[in-house]
């Protein structure tokens, strides 16, 4: 296993960080629950075969992830290890709560301290109460008090809100999406380097983009199989976020012994480093993504022109889970995250075919009649 250097905190972190929001499930008709005994065996291989970073949050699967880890780590190995979770915004109700969610949390997790503690998922929306609520001022009163170490965010939005979040605090730990199809989505290369001049410890959530760039389609594997070093998509994917100087650790999350060693051997590669992909490889890796992007079905920009819809609905986000299905041939991963969505009220079932968007959008799609058919296509998914 490699290591790397985690921001100001000095930590030196497995370059592969385990993430416990996909362990392996037990499913019974609707109800699913973790298979704690697999879960318990893959932590305790991974703490045993190098990785010493854990990442889990407050409400990963139904609230039982943070169990599950502390669980597994009990008994010698979590003194070896750095645990890093989050406490969601939704879920700190009143000011106590936030400090009962964050007893609850080191109670599930069997130990006296977290390594990092993220305020989960900052969002545009949600920004201006976490600061007037002064929730950073809350976690400091927790460091303060020995039972957190060090203060941090994952990040879900576009780069202009992501850089103000950035700016406005001596962040120790930074959690972004980035992967070697969206890097100019979400918080974007710039974030990383952003991150990086802070001396704020970068992490990278869903290299892998939620498993889907593990099963290239036949067009996309045909220009990996051009390069004479051989490897699997998983790899490549990696190597893209690996090549980072500013990354700290990368996190996958795992769902099977299988493909906990394969990532677990990608990161003990000697060359698994920093700077690790030449000029070929980049170029294969940008050739890998123009594939496919030219794989999508509806020709939606992102541009939000068509917003906002006097529904709710947010259109852009229907129409980029569906593409995305059908460019990885595989609804799972689209279907989960669409299920936000629902929640916030924002999914396609909430249009009434006023067609008001259809007249602003550049691209002249029938946003309705597709919203039918991306709503069909991901609707249904069973936590
Ligand atoms: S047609 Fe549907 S999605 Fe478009 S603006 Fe009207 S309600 Fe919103
Ligand atoms: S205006 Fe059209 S292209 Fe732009 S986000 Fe809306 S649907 Fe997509």
């Amino acid at each position: 296993m490699l290591y790397r250097k985690y921001g100001k905190l000095g930590f030196q972190v497995s370059a592969f960080g385990m993430g416990c929001m996909r362990l392996p499930r037990i499913v019974t008709g609707n109800e699913t629950e973790v298979d704690r005994e697999k879960a318990c065996e893959m932590i305790r291989y991974a703490a045993d075969h190098g990785v010493n970073y854990f990442d889990t949050a407050y409400g990963y699967h139904n609230k039982t992830s943070e169990e599950v880890l502390g669980e597994a780590l009990e008994g010698g190995r979590r003194e070896k290890v750095k645990i890093v979770t989050k406490q969601p915004f939704g879920a700190m109700t009143t000011q106590p709560d936030i400090r009962k969610n964050l007893e609850a949390t080191l109670k599930k997790l069997r130990t006296d301290y977290i390594d990092v503690y993220l305020i989960h998922n900052i969002g545009k929306g949600s920004w201006a109460d976490i600061k007037r609520r002064k929730i950073i001022e809350e976690y400091e009163t927790f460091r303060a008090e020995g039972l957190i170490r060090g203060i941090g965010f994952s990040y879900h939005g576009q780069y202009p809100a992501f850089k103000e979040v950035l700016d406005f605090y001596d962040w120790d730990m930074c959690q972004i999406q980035q992967n070697l199809i969206d890097v100019d989505r979400e918080a974007t290369e710039e974030g990383i380097r952003q991150a990086g001049k802070k001396g704020c410890a970068l992490v990278i959530m869903e290299p892998i983009r939620g498993g889907s760039l593990a099963t290239p389609p036949e067009p996309v594997q045909a220009i990996y199989d051009e390069y004479p070093v051989k490897r699997s998509s998983v790899e490549w994917a990696f190597r893209h976020v690996l090549n980072y100087p500013e990354v700290s650790t990368i996190l996958s999350g795992v769902s099977t012994m299988a493909q906990l060693k394969e990532d677990i051997e990608i990161f003990s590669k000697p060359d698994a480093v920093p700077g690790c992909l030449n000029e070929e490889e980049k170029d294969i890796i940008r050739r890998v993504r123009e594939k496919y992007l030219s794989l999508k079905s509806i020709p939606c920009t992102a541009c939000e022109y068509c917003l906002p819809c006097p529904q709710g609905v947010q259109i852009p986000g229907v129409f980029t889970k569906y593409n995305d299905g059908v460019m990885f041939g595989n609804f799972d991963p689209q279907k989960r995250s669409y299920t936000f969505q629902i929640r916030a009220n924002q999914d396609a079932s909430h249009c009434i075919s006023c067609k008001a968007c259809e007249k602003k959008c550049p691209q002249h799609i029938d946003i309705v009649a597709k919203l039918k058919t991306a709503h069909e296509a991901l609707r249904g998914w069973v936590e």
